[in-house]
């Protein structure tokens, strides 16, 4: 059955086109009925650090994407891939190289002089245990194929041929015997049982390379089967470059953090990066789970779009559940919040909200503290005419032990009538009373959720 695995490099945080990744490699394992798997690419000792190995977990567990088991970290293993070097060394898939980097790079220059392409051709690629030298450094080379071609048929990119001489004799492990990154993929693949590699396009030309080491494995281990490989395309920003900073390209943790988006939402959104079904733009995980396959995700780059996932964030926050809401909005507003009141005020205030700062920024009336500040813009409809007309409402009001919606309706409403005044010019001002701003919910949501004694206190601040 399928297994499916995410293997970031914990070099920095889990970035957008990693979370989809993750994603699509969840999405295929579940929709297969089979396992996905984390695994820790810590291979590389001075760019590996443990608050990116935190950021990653912590942003996949907040997508609902870590693993079916506990991860596996790649260093941990460099013994067993070492191993496998050894075993391909002996099958003569693999040979010791003492050129020294020098050598290497005299090759290289004159190669460059000569404008012919650089190839390896390691005089030792052919050479007998007894030709080596006993003490000087050497590298483990794959031993490339010569001729023929190797084809990929890529679930994603089709069918891709690249000629064996195109394949140099990379390195497997270095001088100081440590595994290299193409060959600690290969083995803890096969090792993890992975079927299916599905990861960024950026990774296509390793897939050949890394198909020679599984190809020599052949002759060892009882042959070791291919994987099924999906090289999805990279995300660019809305102007087609690839995706950076300046696109909004941040770590998750930003988006939740910082830009107050749901994981529902940007689950939904990546899925739609780069995969379809049909119109749908809501797309729920079960859904996801039941429709997403890898051949159905397309060649071209997928353009990043933040209009797009906010609007989408809206359409989540008003699915989402209120008392959940007026948690992850609590700690967003300044000072202590009450969340029950948080809690009533969601279903009015996330009708126009696109995240949760809006939210909060929304919802900051509700606590603001008297004397209320008030806006400039509010405090120009607070002239002395509209300031009268606060002190009769404060009277009809203050008469009024009925605080429900309807009840405060039928009073404002009768008093603009019997001033033949328009409703709008009583909620106006009271708006700016009230909340110190010309925008508000609904001026009687705005009434029941400040409760009859704050109202009050709060049109007698600014009544004549
Ligand atoms: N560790 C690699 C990366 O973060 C991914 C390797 C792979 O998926 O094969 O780009």
């Amino acid at each position: 059955s399928v297994v499916t695995r995410f293997a970031p490099s914990p070099t920095g945080f889990l970035h957008i086109g990693g979370a989809r990744t993750a994603l699509f490699n969840w999405l295929y394992a579940r929709h297969t009925g089979g396992r996905y798997l984390l695994r820790i690419e810590d291979t590389d000792r001075a760019r590996s650090t443990e608050p990116a190995i935190e950021a990653i977990f912590d942003g996949l567990d907040w997508l609902g994407l870590m693993g079916d088991e506990p991860a596996t970290f790649q260093f941990a293993r460099s013994g067993r891939h070492a191993e496998v070097a050894h075993a391909l060394l002996e099958a003569g898939h693999a040979y010791r190289c003492y050129l020294t980097s020098e050598e290497l790079a005299a090759r290289r220059e004159l190669a460059q002089a000569e404008r012919r392409p650089f190839r390896i051709d390691s005089e030792w690629r052919d050479s007998s245990p007894e030709a080596w030298p006993a003490d000087k450094p050497y590298v483990v080379r794959v031993k490339a194929p010569r001729d023929g071609e190797t084809t990929i048929d890529d679930l994603v990119q089709g069918s891709i041929t690249v000629a064996n001489a195109e394949l140099d004799d990379f390195i497997l492990l270095r001088s100081d015997g440590t595994p290299t990154y193409m060959l600690a993929v290969v083995v803890d693949d096969h090792d993890m049982g992975v079927t299916h590699v599905i990861r960024g396009d950026d990774h296509i030309n390793n897939a050949f390379r890394q198909l020679l080491i599984i190809r020599g494995m052949d002759a060892v281990e009882g042959g070791w089967p291919d994987p099924a490989y999906g090289h999805v395309p990279l995300i660019h920003g809305a102007d087609g470059a690839k995706l950076s900073k300046r696109h909004g390209a941040l770590g998750v943790d930003a988006y939740r953090d910082e830009m107050g988006i749901l994981p529902e939402a940007l689950f939904n959104y990546l899925l739609r990066l780069g995969w379809g079904h049909g119109d749908d733009e809501i797309i729920s995980r079960e859904q996801a789970v039941e429709w997403f396959d890898i051949g159905h995700v397309g060649k071209g780059a997928s353009r990043f779009d933040l209009a797009k996932l906010q609007n989408l964030n809206g359409h989540y926050l008003r699915e989402a559940d209120d008392a959940r809401l007026a948690a992850l909005v609590a700690p967003r507003m300044a000072g202590a919040v009450d969340q029950a009141l948080l809690a009533r005020a969601m279903p009015v205030l996330k009708v126009r909200a696109k995240n949760l700062n809006e939210l909060a920024s929304g919802a900051a009336f509700l606590f603001a503290r008297r004397p209320l500040a008030i806006e400039d813009k509010a405090a120009a409809l607070l002239t002395d005419e509209s300031r009268s007309l606060l002190g009769a409402v404060a009277q009809r009001l203050g008469m009024t032990n009925d605080w429900s919606l309807e009840a405060l309706e039928e009073a404002l409403k009768a008093m603009a009538a019997e001033r033949g005044l328009g409703l709008g010019k009583l909620a106006q001002p009271l708006r700016a009373a009230l909340t110190g701003q010309t925008t508000s919910p609904g001026i009687f949501d705005v009434l029941v959720l400040l409760g009859r004694e704050e109202s009050l206190a709060r049109i007698d601040a600014q009544a004549l």
